[in-house]
């Protein structure tokens, strides 16, 4: 599917600014602000950071980026995979871990310990799984 196939399905209007910062996030796959910013400066010289965040920001909230957060730097990031999905947090780097047996494990698992209330449903499971390399005595 294309950039502007993307942002039409999403229910967005194709700009030309829109498509460079979704290009950009496909290169980027996680970034920060500035990352992006950058990036999409270097493509699109007149772009303000408020034109850029409010791109970014419409994306988020038409379901085409996610955002998180890294458990131990606690920066932000947008993420360019925006279905349900899993992190490995290698240093300050994010890495997908798309496995959806291990998200069906955990609903069956917490359906099984009455977590949820019967008249909700788990929407969506992120699990941060943090490394880090092996201490050898
Ligand atoms: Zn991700």
């Amino acid at each position: 599917m294309t950039t502007t196939d993307k942002i039409k399905q999403a229910g967005l209007k194709v700009t030309p600014q829109r498509r460079v910062v979704y290009e950009v996030m496909t290169e980027l796959g996680h970034a920060q602000m500035e990352e992006i910013l950058s990036a999409v400066q270097a493509k699109v010289c007149n772009i303000t950071p408020s034109t850029v965040y409010r791109i970014l920001d419409s994306f988020c909230k038409a379901n085409l980026l996610a955002m998180i957060c890294h458990p131990e730097t606690g920066k932000c990031c947008y993420d360019i995979t925006a279905h349900e999905h899993h992190h490995l947090c290698v240093g300050n780097k994010i890495v997908d871990f798309d496995d959806s047996e291990l998200s069906a494990m955990i609903r069956r698992y917490l359906k099984e310990k009455h977590v949820v209330e019967s008249d909700e449903e788990i929407a969506k499971i992120q699990v941060q799984i943090i490394t880090d390399k092996k201490t050898t005595k």
